[in-house]
């Protein structure tokens, strides 16, 4: 912890995921003195767990869509040009694995952009049947970022403090927490309990199981098909990932079943191809944070109590436009990301820098108070 600085800083991150590394890089390029707070360590909460792929979002024209694929194309220049150590940068091929999904593929292959060439025959060989007569796309370009490795690379030289924040205190426009001050105080916290009272922040936590391998069977590219299969910056370590779990939570006490979860990891992917001589070197697993609506999270928070006592009426239904709505001054959540951390870190983190250094506003359609209204007349 370092003692020779403790105050004033310009920004307090909370949270040292993927989230909190990516936004304390990112500001502290463009000049800004960052604190960095976790309970638990760099890459200690779902971001360790992370199979960290950068992969494009198989989705339907509309909103999300365009979010990811501009975070996609900033992820893949922001690992490839600042992390190239920690970024393996392989050919992609992504399996659909219900026929619902296979529609989605096929009207993806037609609209995208991105570079993507048929199977080559080195890879054929090596799928199942299943996997052969499935819709599939094969992008020339996909990457795997060596997750708890980048974000110690991300965080490098940021002041770091290894706390519990269990509250926050805001008096004459700066905010403290344990013995820190500053002006701008951003949440980046994941699926962990809320440190202020904002319940109209709909997250889901979803737990993941992904294991590393050693296997005898060498593979060529990344693959994406009930479970991701892929070669990873670690010199003979294959990565399966990752398992979705809405029913277990670490916070229930209940103990998690290891030896189920990599059965079904192991299950899944004979789906996709045959692994020979497996042996398993690392268990991870962790809690993704997903928003109600599949966007990620990045903006202002609302004070629900102070909004009320302003707007009482909106209990009984009354429109009232978000910029009436009181804030919690100068401080942004970013969260909600779902199974695209890695991807969408760089992009949120760019936001907020123009937020903070720039001045810019925020997406309105990204901000975490976008529940709020809905939440009122729900809760009246
Ligand atoms: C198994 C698995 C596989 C995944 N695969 C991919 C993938 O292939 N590609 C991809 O892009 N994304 C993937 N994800 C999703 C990605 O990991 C998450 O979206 C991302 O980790 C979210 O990062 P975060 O920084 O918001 O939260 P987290 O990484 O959960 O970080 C939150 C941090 O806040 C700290 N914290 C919480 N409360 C406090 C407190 N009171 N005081 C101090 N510290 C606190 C925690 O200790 C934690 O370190 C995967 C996730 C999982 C679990």
């Amino acid at each position: 912890m370092p003692t020779s600085k403790i105050s004033p800083y310009d920004v307090i991150i909370i949270g040292a995921g993927v989230n909190g590394c990516c936004s304390a890089y990112t500001l502290a390029q463009a000049g800004i003195n960052v604190a960095l707070i976790d309970q638990d360590g760099i890459a200690s909460g779902g971001s360790g767990a992370a199979g960290a792929f950068i992969s494009p979002k198989i989705s339907k024209a509309g909103e999300l869509k365009e979010i990811m694929s501009e975070a996609h194309a900033e992820a893949l220049e922001f690992y490839t040009t600042n992390f190239p150590s920690f970024t393996l940068v392989k050919p992609l091929l992504h399996v659909a694995n219900t026929p619902e999904e296979g529609e989605k593929v096929e009207s993806f292959k037609h609209e995208t952009h991105l570079k993507h060439s048929n199977i080559p025959h080195k890879i054929q060989t090596l799928l199942s049947d299943e996997a052969l007569n499935s819709a599939s796309i094969y992008f020339d370009i996909g990457a795997v970022v060596d997750a708890q490795g980048v974000c110690s690379a991300m965080a490098e030289g940021i002041d770091f403090y290894p706390l519990k924040v269990e509250k926050l205190i805001h008096t004459n426009g700066v905010w403290q927490v344990a013995e820190l001050r500053a002006k701008h105080l951003v949440l980046s916290i994941g699926a962990y309990p809320k440190l202020l009272p904002i319940d109209y922040v709909g997250l889901r936590g979803i737990w993941g199981h992904r294991i590393d391998i050693e296997t005898a069977t060498h593979i060529p590219c990344i693959l994406h098909h009930h479970v991701s299969i892929s070669p990873t910056t670690k010199e003979g370590i294959v990565a399966i990932g990752a398992t979705h779990n809405v029913h277990y939570s670490p916070f229930s006490g209940e103990p998690y079943d290891v030896e189920e979860g990599r059965k079904a990891l192991l299950d899944k992917a004979s789906k996709t191809l045959k692994l020979n001589n497996i042996n398993i070197v690392k268990d991870y697993t962790g809690l993704r944070s997903g928003s109600n609506d599949y966007l990620p999270m990045l903006g202002s928070l609302v004070n629900a109590e102070a909004t009320l006592v302003k707007h009482p009426h909106m209990r009984y239904g009354q429109s009232v436009d978000p910029s009436e709505y009181i804030y919690y001054p100068n401080v942004t959540m970013i969260n909600g990301s779902g199974g695209y951390g890695f991807v969408l870190a760089p992009y949120l983190a760019a936001r907020l820098k123009e937020y903070i250094v720039d001045g810019k506003t925020m997406a309105p359609m990204l901000s975490p108070s976008r529940f709020f209204s809905r939440w009122v007349k729900r809760k009246k």
